[in-house]
């Protein structure tokens, strides 16, 4: 069967009709990789899942509600999209305009974007302005500009982005057979969490399938859900975690509740070994946001929460090849040698 995207994949879950024209870039259909290995590793008594979202079209789970949001924009005749962005939303709102034919803006927080990120939105021809503030900061601007002008906001406070996000879910449940018991992956601005558990429940109503616990992390230097209020200045290595008033904060604690999840803190160090030993023991090379959420995994497998009747899924929302910066510097450099035979098979030590 021909792969046409999520949204002709999922159509009858979406709010739109069929006869309209459909902007997507054939994000979606992404693999969803049992990680024994990883399992061993971490030791784990239940099977693990790592749904990885960096093979969408521009690398991250932004994709599946970009086409959602930008298909809606054009059926209402939008001028322009804009977007409040850590790096993965605008390079997604970029592509999507660009395939639409529509302009987009957006606006970064100055300094604090991982350079692939940047430069595909830069690249896909969006205007790119930078703000002297966080990603807050610049969220909040950006709601100025939709109240004020007609601008589309194509940040996940349009409701469209968290339809197309939730066909992740989808994915899962008939990948599996069935729902996992437990659904772990990263907040930043909550909006990820609240599709995913979106999609569970709408799946279980039509379908009657079970609903996973959802299991969300949050960097320490960012995470004002689990410490109950605003961080005025979020910092951590993950960049697209780096949120301070996340806007779906609401619904995320609403999917907890009803899912009888939980929410925790994973520390930089972490985040970073996690990423590490992901690329590691499985071979898939994602960013550090994503890896949070195996990071809080491994946490709650010392803490003896699962048991070997759990099916697991994290979900590693973005490429690692959007932040090679950030990998490189914590990985021992390349061995030098010179030009000679001698020089490099001293260097591979083979017995
Ligand atoms: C956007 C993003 C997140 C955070 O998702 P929210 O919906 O903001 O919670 C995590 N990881 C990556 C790679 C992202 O791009």
């Amino acid at each position: 069967m021909n792969y046409s995207g999520v949204i002709y994949r999922y159509w009858e879950y979406l709010p739109l009709s069929r006869d309209i024209e459909v902007t997507t870039l054939l994000e979606g259909n992404t693999p969803l990789i049992e990680a024994d290995n990883l399992r061993r590793e971490l030791g784990a008594p239940c099977k693990i899942f790592l749904k990885f979202e960096g093979t969408n079209p521009t690398g991250s789970f932004k994709d599946r509600g970009m086409t959602v949001a930008i298909t809606k924009a054009v059926l209402d005749k939008a001028e322009a999209v804009i977007c409040a962005s850590t790096g993965n939303t605008s390079a997604s709102a970029a592509a999507y305009a660009a395939k639409a034919g529509l302009k987009a803006f957006v606006v970064l927080p100055k300094g604090k974007t991982a350079i692939g990120k940047l430069a595909q939105a830069l690249i896909y021809g969006a205007k790119v302005i930078e703000i002297e503030g966080n990603f807050d900061d610049a969220l909040r601007i950006v709601r100025e500009i939709g109240e004020k002008t007609k601008v589309v906001i194509v940040n996940s406070i349009n409701p469209y982005r968290i339809e197309g996000q939730k066909t992740a879910s989808f994915e899962i449940i008939e990948t599996l057979g069935s729902a996992p018991t437990h659904h772990s992956l990263p907040v930043g601005n909550a909006g990820n969490i609240t599709a995913y558990w979106k999609g569970y429940v709408e799946w279980a109503a039509r379908h009657g399938t079970s609903l996973p616990k959802m299991l969300g992390f949050q960097a320490e230097g960012a995470a004002p859900i689990v410490r109950g209020k605003v961080v005025k200045k979020p910092e951590t290595v993950a960049t697209a975690i780096r949120i301070g008033n996340p806007a779906s904060w609401k619904q995320a604690v609403q999917s907890l509740g009803e899912s009888d999840g939980r929410i925790d803190i994973v520390t930089d160090r972490q985040i970073l070994s996690a990423q590490g030993l992901i690329a590691s023991t499985e071979g898939i090379f994602c960013e550090p946001a994503s890896a949070s959420s195996v990071a809080g995994l491994k946490k709650l497998i010392r803490r003896n929460y699962f048991t070997q009747k759990d099916t697991v899924v994290c979900t590693l929302t973005g490429n690692g090849l959007k932040d090679p910066d950030t990998a490189a510097r914590d990985v021992p450099p390349p061995l030098k040698a010179k030009p000679h035979l001698s020089d490099v098979l001293r260097l591979m030590k083979l017995k």
